[in-house]
């Protein structure tokens, strides 16, 4: 990591408030350092006992449920405030990276329709399936739907986002592809 990044990581730290051995951020969710190990195993058992649909019905629900709380955090508006739509997504981007969620480029951004396309070289999930996954497996980006979706709702602006796995490390592609759009109704 580069100095300047280094100093970017320290100020994303200190956002994080500490009391009794709970840690908290942005929202009035509790956080906690996993293992990554953990979170794949999880998943992988997830998957063997209801399949990948089920699995991903799962993750789904969940993630959309987390995204969901950490936008309705009393800090969340807040820390976004001046900049415009494109600039608060690809912020939120950066922020999962000091998160531990990897790199996230936004590679595509579109405001009318809105269409957004990330990729993400590295995911936590992706060396668990060795490039042998039959499908994408990044379950968890769903979650990201709600975030984006409350970045648009600061100015009033209603979304409703369809996540798209377009590409997966762990089935084989170089880098994982993620693509927020507006929802069809078919
Ligand atoms: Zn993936």
């Amino acid at each position: 990591m580069g100095e300047m990044m280094q100093e970017e990581f320290k100020n994303f730290l200190s956002t994080f408030q500490y009391k009794d051995g709970e840690l908290r951020q942005m929202s009035s969710d509790r956080y906690m350092l996993a293992s990554t190990t953990w979170l794949t195993d999880l998943q992988q058992e997830i998957e063997n006992i209801i399949g990948p649909d089920g699995a991903y019905a799962v993750f789904e629900t969940a993630s959309k449920s987390g995204g969901q709380t950490t936008s309705e955090g009393p800090t969340f508006a807040a820390l976004f405030a001046g900049m415009s739509l494109e600039e608060r997504v690809k912020f939120i981007m950066k922020y999962g990276q000091f998160q531990g969620w990897g790199p996230h480029e936004v590679v595509e951004y579109s405001s009318d329709p809105f269409r957004v396309v990330v990729r993400s070289p590295r995911p936590y999930i992706g060396k668990a399936y060795k490039g042998k996954a039959d499908g994408p497996r990044c379950y968890y980006q769903v979650g990201l739907t709600n975030v984006i979706q409350a970045l648009a709702n600061i100015d009033k602006r209603a979304l409703t986002l369809q996540f798209t796995e377009t590409k997966c490390v762990a089935k084989g592609d170089p880098y994982c592809e993620y693509v927020f759009e507006v929802k069809t109704d078919d």
